[in-house]
């Protein structure tokens, strides 16, 4: 099969990871991003890796096959990730909660997951900033967490090494369309044609797509987050308290089903639910986050800040004593289903997604990138070979 030259619109951590994934399969690579690389969701991220927060399911399936691919990631880029895989725990608040841990735990070990249920004893004397008013946590070994800057930027340097061009500051005005084909995107210095476009765009990549009628079902949810001066205490874990007392197993993202276009997330449930706490190296805590559907707006509010920093101090405390440095909001790019959008886009020919990563981009972009290259060389990688690209297919919409 002859390799088209692809155009990929956005330089977040999945446009970068699919140029990488691209150039090193012998394709050739452009890719545009309006603003600075990594500056969209990807560089606004709460960095973590959660891959057991879900019942068996293609999420599940998903994130676990990426999970194989992070440890040897940073040393296939040349770069230090600052990937952590400390283990997760989720802080259990009551009775009523615990009873639904057990469940919850032996739903994994069920799956062949290793999880435990800790009384607050064992729980505080393997990390000791929690809070000794909680009734126990879930261990889950395989949380952890990367730097989402590095990773990203990681992806791009070493496309850029393999002969790509990455071209920031190029904003793509719309999709060029010649009948059932897109055949290049435009700039604000003219067309540029391409055998193939890649469209990974994140939040925006519908209104992208729609400049070429063509219709897709991403919406952003906005996200806030919190990040605190280094802690006198290094966490030894990545922590959350539950998401939900009536779906406790929703203690990620729930994956609602629901009509295209329609944000899904139960209108019940406060809007910060599903936190997360994670250190950098520096010792900062990075706290977050919230769930709003405000279409573009990407500034936080006042409600939102203190939400977050009551949340998360139910869990560890000391992060009601720590100075706030720094506070910002991202945008998710949701999809109603919960899965992303890997695969040809409906109605056209030419144009291949690869955006709809919710709240776990970070933590699916090596997988993602693979898939997507797959698809556009035809060939199929062994990474994955449980997953069926089909689920991922972007026409599963068509006509919703
Ligand atoms: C608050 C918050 C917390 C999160 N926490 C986690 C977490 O802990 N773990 C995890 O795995 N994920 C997390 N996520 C999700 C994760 O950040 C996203 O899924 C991921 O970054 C999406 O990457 P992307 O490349 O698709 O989108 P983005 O990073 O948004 O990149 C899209 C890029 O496209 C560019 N672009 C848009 N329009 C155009 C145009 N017309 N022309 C050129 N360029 C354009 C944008 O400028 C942007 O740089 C979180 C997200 C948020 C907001």
């Amino acid at each position: 099969m002859r390799l088209p030259d692809v155009v990929v619109v956005g330089g977040g951590v999945i446009g970068c990871a699919v140029a990488s994934e691209l150039i090193s399969r012998g394709v050739t690579v452009r890719l545009l991003e309006r603003a600075a690389l990594c500056s969209g969701a990807s560089g606004a991220n709460g960095s973590l890796i959660w891959p057991q927060a879900m019942k068996r399911s293609l999420s599940l399936e998903l994130t676990l096959a990426n999970f194989r691919l992070f440890p040897t990631l940073g040393e296939e880029l040349g770069v230090d990730l600052a990937y952590r895989r400390s283990g997760g725990m989720v802080a259990i608040a009551t009775d009523e909660q615990w009873d639904e841990m057990r469940r919850y735990v032996d739903g994994q070990q069920a799956v062949g997951l290793p999880a435990e249920l800790l009384d607050v004893t064992e729980a505080r004397r393997r990390e000791p900033a929690l809070n000794p008013a909680i009734r126990g946590a879930v261990f889950a070994p395989y949380g952890g967490s990367v730097n989402p800057f590095r990773l990203t930027l990681g992806y791009a340097r070493a496309a850029r090494a393999g002969g790509a061009e990455l071209l920031p500051g190029t904003e793509i005005l719309g999709l060029v369309r010649r009948g059932d084909r897109i055949v290049g995107v435009r700039t604000p210095a003219g067309e540029q044609h391409a055998g193939l476009v890649v469209l990974a765009a994140g939040s925006w990549s519908t209104s992208v797509a729609a400049t070429a009628d063509v219709r897709i079902p991403v919406v952003p949810r906005q996200g806030m987050m919190v990040v605190t001066e280094p802690a006198p205490f290094r966490l030894r874990h990545v922590l959350k308290p539950i998401k939900s007392d009536r779906d406790p197993w929703a203690f990620s993202q729930p994956w609602p089903a629901e009509s295209p276009g329609t944000p899904g997330y139960d209108p019940n449930l406060p809007p910060g639910k599903g936190m997360g706490i994670s250190q950098t190296e520096a010792g900062n805590l990075l706290v977050g986050s919230t769930s709003r559907f405000v279409g573009l707006d990407r500034m936080p509010t006042p409600d939102g800040i203190r939400y977050i920093v009551e949340h998360t101090a139910s869990v560890v405390p000391a992060v009601r004593t720590l100075r706030v440095l720094r506070t910002w909001a991202g945008l998710r790019p949701y999809v109603p289903d919960g899965l992303p959008l890997l695969g040809p886009a409906p109605g056209v020919d030419g144009l291949v997604l690869a955006t709809g990563h919710d709240g776990s981009g970070v933590n699916l972009a090596p997988v993602s990138a693979k898939i997507v290259a797959d698809v556009v060389t035809g060939a199929k990688s062994d990474v994955a070979p449980q997953l069926s690209i089909a689920s991922f297919d972007p026409r599963r919409f068509e006509g919703a």
